[in-house]
């Protein structure tokens, strides 16, 4: 079976074009392996999969749904670049589907064809007039016949199902997102993969202080988004002894903006083991007390990479349905215990600066905690959800 592949924004990249679609075809060819042997080519701006006659149809939409740079796809017949074999095709297309209205678009990729669009269109159409009665409607008709004329074949869409678009996986360099037992987090990862990014992930847990669940559900969540990319890495870094010393040492009302800037702290080094050029979180403006503009901006200024929110402006209702559609959802609401919760403040400060956070540390060994941090961390190599 084969299936045509459209892309959006990789059509305009320019010179860096060939790279993107050499990317895209990797990478889907990745995601449709588990199917059986496939095959991916390019084919003027487009791509072109064939896949196992046997693979479930429901199965190879589910996987390159998630491959991010597709715009749409669907089944595809293939023909010669004959005006006979396009009416064959056309014929099973209209056989298969239920529609009353429909459009014709042809494209012609290959000017060579000796008909000019507009022409095969009105001959197309008056053909499925003739055979099933129904009507034409070119603005929103319920079945849209679009052959693509190329130069050695013809494709005709038989469906065309969006895909979850942005720019494939690699082609925007490598980040390090910090994934908590939540919702948010695993969403901004998400969308920031979408845009091209490779990930590293890392956690940080208050084990042995608390239960090991967090770092269990951590990682079925990267489970579940591992599969975007070749291999996925998720570094586990013990807290608590860390959190231990800014209790006995540190006021309360700041905690958890010192967790937090730890935490960059430590995601910053390892970014620079990674080659990441940037740190991702699940922040929301106002969400929580930690996300604040004033507790943002001291946060932010423990590290020097750049930190990418791509949920700042996300209303929670809309964080959840997002991690409804893309399967994180069920497993982030599982119980667990997250690492900031251990040893919260009764009135967390909702409104820091950097200079009175900066002379708290300053009586701290900063350097010291970070290192001996860095020493314990451990990570797994993930394997992505069949
Ligand atoms: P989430 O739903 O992702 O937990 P949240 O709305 O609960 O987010 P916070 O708990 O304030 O927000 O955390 C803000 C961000 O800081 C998280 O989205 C995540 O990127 C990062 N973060 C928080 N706790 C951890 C942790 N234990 N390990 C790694 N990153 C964390
Ligand atoms: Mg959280």
């Amino acid at each position: 079976m084969q299936y045509v592949v459209h892309y959006a924004e990789v059509g305009l990249k320019g010179r860096n074009r060939p790279r993107f679609e050499a990317r895209l075809r990797t990478n889907l060819e990745r995601a449709l392996r588990p199917l059986g042997p496939v095959q991916v080519r390019r084919l003027y701006g487009r791509l072109l999969a064939e896949v196992p006659d046997e693979a479930d149809p429901a199965e190879v939409r589910r996987r390159v749904s998630g491959v991010f740079g597709v715009a749409w796809f669907g089944r595809a017949t293939v023909t010669d670049p004959s005006l006979e074999a396009i009416e064959q095709a056309v014929d099973r297309l209209v056989g298969a589907c239920e529609f009353s209205s429909f459009g014709v678009r042809s494209r012609r990729v290959d000017k060579r064809f000796p008909m000019r669009s507009s022409d095969l269109n009105a001959h197309l159409g008056a053909r499925v007039v003739e055979a099933t009665g129904a009507r034409v409607d070119l603005n929103q008709p319920d079945l849209w016949i679009e052959p693509h004329i190329l130069s050695d074949c013809v494709l005709l869409p038989m469906e065309k199902i969006p895909g979850p678009g942005g720019l494939p996986v690699g082609t925007g360099g490598k980040a390090v997102a910090l994934i908590s037992g939540g919702i948010d987090s695993p969403v901004a990862a998400w969308a920031m993969a979408r845009r091209g990014l490779e990930l590293y992930y890392v956690h940080f847990h208050s084990a042995p202080f608390t239960s090991s669940a967090s770092q269990q559900k951590v990682r079925d969540v990267v489970r579940l988004l591992a599969w975007s990319q070749r291999r996925t890495t998720l570094f586990l870094v013990p807290f608590g002894e860390l959190q231990q010393v800014l209790v006995r040492d540190a006021p309360a009302e700041p905690r958890i903006v010192l967790y937090r800037r730890f935490m960059l702290r430590v995601a910053e080094r390892l970014a620079e083991r990674t080659g990441s050029l940037a740190l991702i979180t699940g922040d929301s403006l106002g969400q929580v007390s930690s996300q604040t503009l004033g507790n943002l901006d001291t946060i932010n200024r423990a590290a020097s990479l750049p930190v990418l929110r791509p949920l700042i402006e996300m209303d929670k209702s809309e964080i959840i349905r997002r991690a409804q559609e893309i399967g994180t959802y069920e497993t982030s609401i599982e119980p667990d215990e997250d690492c900031c919760s251990y040893l919260m403040p009764r009135q967390p400060a909702t409104w820091t600066r950097p200079d009175p956070i900066e002379a708290i540390e300053n009586k701290l060994d900063v350097k010291g905690m970070v290192e001996d941090a860095l020493e314990r961390v451990e990570h797994e190599r993930i394997e992505p959800t069949p």
